[in-house]
């Protein structure tokens, strides 16, 4: 399509809006005059803006070509008609026939009828939207997509009028309205465990960018390409100073970003917007409201990642620009800060003063995050998934941050702040009792030893084994590490990972579970089905046995990482002896295979398998002739047994895993295997709360495996615990018709002073 732009394309439109903006004349007169511009430039009969009002509200501000009267008089909200769709998704729309449109909403008082084509850009800004700005035609027009380019440019340029406060009070332009500075108590997800107490600190650095058009062009491009190289260099000096340990997932993720520092396409696309006649700092802005723009419609987890990177990045770099390098970080940091962001790049994070770095707290975020994991290398709590966070928190407000609740609590009062803090004492004084601990074995007051053991996913949450008394790993997840890559890793970076893991370990052993994907474990590069029922579907072992080549892969690399040691295999989501048998003959043939070529073999093996399906415990007479071990993954076990999703917030609450149901069916499964004399052990999320753990104890479990953070407290738990009178009170309470004995047992066990 031919573009309509005038001569001269957007460097033109830009100087002559560049020297409107300069001129001394009110906001509202420059918007007036603007809107003349553009209609003009683009050779559309009407140009109109809408700026961002209370309440969600956007007020036509200025047109040309749309009747004057409905200047301030025409509202919509967010989400209504076309306008409202863009505002609501932060994306262009270009139509040529935009009545015919499901969202076109018809106002008489503007006269739009007889105007068919609309191209519409969201004025964006620090990735909110403050506006939108439309042209519209009478002909049936199909926009270039120079002419969307051209019109988000322009976009920018508003962004600074409409930010300036000559349009609207700019305190009108703080989020805050309708929302009183309450005490409030938000939920999220645990990234990083831990209690912080502080003042809140907005992560986002406001760069202002004082000038959007460029005097001279070839000299903007000279400044990029010396901030570029300066920015590269002062990334090669942080990550070779970061204090952080030498190994480990978040070595890989920060080398991963210092290759996107480098990334062409990223550097190009700003090198083209700088052609287009912004200034440098503006054209970095731009690539970058983009890329939010963007980010905010995908749900793809690497690909989020890989744009929080860049977002990461386009701030570092604007920095080196304007000169206000670390002005934000370093200077204005108060001594407890806690730190908000829609979400971080992980170089990001590592600027900060680790110091005077309590807490963080994101929008978004997920453990497998690379910041989560930078977070949980530094061991500062960190909270995701707060929903609206930052449009309800001002600079310096006072904040705790519960990593181990995944809660934060805005504005405490004084109460409150006096509770967390007796709680971030108890906590301390609690580490010092689970340190005293640690060396102790977990055995009830009666005798009856119960082994304790670590799930882990990553290299650093090996750490953890040492520290916390644990056994050994009880569940590590392969897929973990599979998550955070940006391709499958091969035989030869699985061998290398395995074998690290167990030279930590140090001889205690570590239960390998096989890939454990699909359901809500996605790989970035692995195209599972869109699955209705993901949790039930072509997941774990079942994509395993359909795709054997990637099973006998991390077979062999296992088996090579072991050599000479013992090697703990166990598969995951199995509902019948027949997969079981199928995956354990590619184990076979792995062996047969490192054994004809003469490799070193693990000095044992043993084989295991994970009870997540019900339809197993059907089979468990011959299940049990055939493994080493078994592993109850309650989280997946608990879904299918209730029907019911382990995701779904609404069920959450709904059955409870301390009830009749649950206890029994774990009860009829222990016994089996202990007659078999084949260990079972619990690894779902269930063991990991001393409530629930005393009740496992109690029908007959001797082996749990659990996050680090709650071996302590369950160890001080078992040896708290008189066991012949659980068992008796359990015989007792599981033939009731209850919903929940969670009660009865709470009771107990405060009768008993059993610590939980
Ligand atoms: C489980 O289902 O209990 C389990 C340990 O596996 P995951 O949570 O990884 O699905
Ligand atoms: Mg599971």
């Amino acid at each position: 399509m031919q573009s309509a732009l005038g001569a001269g394309g957007p460097r033109r439109l830009l100087k002559r809006l560049r020297d409107l903006m300069a001129a001394g004349a009110t906001g509202q007169q420059k918007l007036d005059q603007i809107v003349k511009i553009i209609a003009a430039d683009f050779v559309a009969e009407v140009c109109s803006v809408y700026v961002m009002r209370p309440g969600n509200i956007l007020e036509l501000f200025a047109t040309q070509g749309l009747k004057q009267e409905a200047v301030h008089q025409t509202r919509l909200n967010v989400g209504e008609g076309l306008v409202g769709d863009i505002a609501a998704h932060a994306r262009a729309l270009a139509l040529s026939d935009a009545q015919s449109h499901p969202n076109f909403a018809y106002r008489p008082e503007t006269g739009e009828e007889i105007y068919h084509s609309l191209l519409g850009v969201p004025v964006l800004r620090g990735g909110r939207v403050l506006g939108v700005l439309a042209v519209q035609n009478r002909t049936f027009r199909d926009y270039a997509e120079e002419e969307i380019e051209t019109l988000q440019t322009v976009a920018m340029v508003l962004a600074e009028l409409v930010a300036s406060g000559d349009l609207v009070a700019l305190d009108e332009m703080q989020p805050t309205e309708g929302i009183a500075l309450l005490p409030a108590r938000i939920e999220g997800i645990r990234l990083n465990e831990g209690i912080a107490m502080g003042r809140a600190v907005l992560h986002q650095p406001r760069v202002t960018i004082r000038q959007m058009v460029a005097e001279d062009p070839a000299a903007e491009l000279v400044r990029l390409k010396d901030a570029v190289a300066g920015m590269h260099s002062a990334i090669d000096d942080m990550l070779a100073s970061t204090g952080l340990a030498e190994d480990g997932e978040h070595r890989e993720i920060l080398e991963s970003y210092r290759m996107f520092a480098e990334d062409r396409g990223w550097l190009t696309r700003i090198t083209e917007a700088v052609n287009t006649g912004l200034t440098a700092e503006a054209a970095v802005q731009k690539v970058q409201d983009d890329t939010r723009a963007r980010m905010s419609q995908i749900t793809d987890p690497y690909l989020r990642e890989r744009l929080a990177d860049l977002e990461d990045l386009a701030n570092r770099l604007l920095q080196h620009l304007t000169g206000d390098r670390g002005a934000t970080r370093e200077t204005r940091l108060p001594d407890d800060a806690v730190l908000f962001a829609r979400s971080m790049g992980p170089a990001e994070l590592l600027d900060y003063d680790r110091r005077k770095l309590k807490a963080v707290v994101l929008e978004e975020g997920s453990p497998t995050a690379h910041v989560a994991i930078i977070a949980r290398a530094l061991d500062i709590p960190m909270v995701g998934r707060v929903k609206d966070i930052l449009i309800r928190i001002e600079t310096g407000d006072p904040v705790v941050v519960d990593g181990d609740n995944a809660q934060v609590i805005l504005r405490p009062g004084e109460d409150a702040r006096d509770a967390y803090a007796a709680a971030i004492r108890g906590r301390a004084e609690k580490q010092a009792i689970y340190a005293t601990l640690r060396d102790l074995p977990a055995v009830t007051r009666d005798g009856t030893a119960v082994s304790l053991n670590l799930n882990a996913g990553l290299l650093i949450d090996l750490g953890q084994l040492h520290e916390s008394g644990a056994e050994g790993v009880g569940l590590y997840r392969t897929e973990i590490p599979f998550m955070i890559r940006s391709s499958f890793p091969d035989v030869a970076t699985q061998i290398d990972l395995y074998r690290k893991i167990l030279d930590r370990a140090d001889g205690r052993p570590v239960v390998f579970r096989t890939l454990d994907v699909g359901g809500d474990k996605v790989l970035p590069y692995f195209d599972t089905a869109d699955d209705e029922n993901p949790a039930m579907g072509w997941r774990a072992i079942r994509i395993a046995l359909d795709r054997p080549l990637m099973l006998r892969e991390q077979l062999r690399a296992l088996l090579r990482a072991a050599g000479g040691r013992q090697l703990d295999v166990m598969f995951p989501m199995v509902a019948e002896v027949a997969e079981f048998d199928a995956a354990r003959a590619l184990l076979d043939l792995e062996v047969e295979r490192e054994r004809a070529r003469g490799r070193e073999l693990p000095a044992t093996i043993r084989v295991g398998v994970m009870i997540e399906v019900p339809a197993l415990f059907w089979q468990l007479p011959v299940l049990l002739t055939r493994v080493d071990f078994v592993s109850v993954g309650s989280n997946d076990l608990v879904q299918f047994l209730f029907a019911s999703d382990r995701g779904n917030p609404r069920l959450v609450d709904r059955y409870d895993v301390l009830s009749p149901p649950v206890l029994n069916f774990f009860r009829a499964l222990v016994a089996p295997c202990d007659k078999a004399s084949v260990p079972i052990t619990l690894c779902g999320e269930m063991g990991s709360r001393p409530l629930e753990a005393m009740a496992l104890i109690g029908i007959g479990f001797r082996r749990l495996s659990m996050p680090a953070s709650a071996i302590p407290p369950i160890k001080a738990m078992t040896r708290s615990l008189d066991l012949p009178p659980l068992v008796r009170y359990l015989d007792t309470l599981v033939g009731r018709p209850d919903h929940s004995l969670r009660e009865n047992l709470r009771a107990f066990a405060r009768d008993r002073r059993i610590v939980l």
